[in-house]
């Protein structure tokens, strides 16, 4: 199948370095385009200087091209689009559609995560205070290619969400919609855990009259204790050497045949192969994978 429209990326975090779980989310993206032979990006996601850990963008964009995910054109960091979600915030503030709100963390406390409304209609101003912005009473859903149909009540299970934080940091929710327009991203493919931050970002779409992407959430590779890979530990880098065996065990994890005799091949060779055989449909649907899991 060959479809030149297919635009998909990969969105990195450089609060570490890449994981097995990512190198999982990354070459699901990277296969899931290049088996059509779409576009695939790359997005540094640096919205958060303080969770930052140096070094860790150059290490990734290392790693990625020592594994063979090769990406197409410059790579964007969101740190270089402060102006556009400013602008974007600004409008949203002047419409009405969001508001400041100045409560603070104690406020929010044992209220199951979901904001309140104390400070929606309060009429703050914007200096010193965290952007939200107003959710409708509405269902959100939206079929996904893997984990199937889901749904999420915006009002009742989430709430009105904060766009931009208090010390001035653009909210992942905000810089993701807006750049995935920007870049026409056609297709994301990203691990399960943001599942439940798609209908926010569905809402932001239509709300700014963007169109909506495919979804495929990938279950998440999780450590014995359920918690998310490089979550409670920091990681270390994913060995150039070990691009090869690990590569096969993350299609493994994707639920696609390997031939054994790609044991001795290189990253590219693996990837090649990969790429022709791709097959979405074998992908567990499911949450999450215990790494233990995997053979
Ligand atoms: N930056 C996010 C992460 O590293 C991914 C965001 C996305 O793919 O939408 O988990
Ligand atoms: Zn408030």
């Amino acid at each position: 199948m060959n479809d030149s429209r297919y635009i998909g990326r990969f969105a990195p975090t450089p609060s570490g370095f890449l994981h097995f779980g990512s190198l999982v989310a990354a070459l699901a993206s990277w296969l899931d385009a290049r088996a059509v032979d779409g576009r695939w990006l790359l997005r540094m996601e640096d919205t958060d200087p303080p969770r930052e850990m140096p070094g860790a963008r150059d290490a990734i964009l290392q790693t990625l091209e020592r594994y063979g995910l090769e990406w197409d054109g410059e790579v964007v960091f969101q740190s270089q689009r402060h102006e556009a979600y400013a602008a974007v915030v600004e409008r949203l503030f002047s419409m009405g559609l969001a508001y400041a709100c100045t409560c603070s963390r104690k406020q929010l406390e044992g209220h199951n995560g979901i904001y309140p409304g104390f400070c929606r209609n309060a009429g703050h101003v914007r200096e010193g205070a965290a952007i939200r912005l107003r959710v409708p009473e509405l269902i959100y859903r939206f079929n996904d290619r893997v984990q199937g149909p889901f749904e999420q009540h915006l009002g009742r299970e989430v709430g009105d969400f904060v766009i931009q934080r208090r010390d001035g940091l653009y909210a992942y929710q905000l810089a993701v919609v807006l750049d995935d327009a920007w870049q026409g991203v056609t297709d994301i493919v990203r691990g399960a855990d943001l599942l439940d931050n798609t209908p926010r970002q569905l809402y932001l779409q239509e709300l700014l009259g963007f169109s909506q992407p495919r979804y495929l959430h990938i279950p998440l590779i999780v450590q014995p204790d359920g918690h998310k890979l490089g979550k409670s530990y920091r990681s270390p880098p994913l060995e150039a050497d070990q691009a090869t065996p690990l590569l096969l065990r993350a299609l493994r994890a994707l639920g696609q045949r390997t031939d054994p005799a790609l044991v001795n091949a290189s990253p590219a060779e693996v990837l090649a192969v990969a790429r022709r055989h791709w097959q979405p449909e074998h992908i567990a649907r499911q949450l999450t994978v215990p790494e233990a899991d995997l053979h």
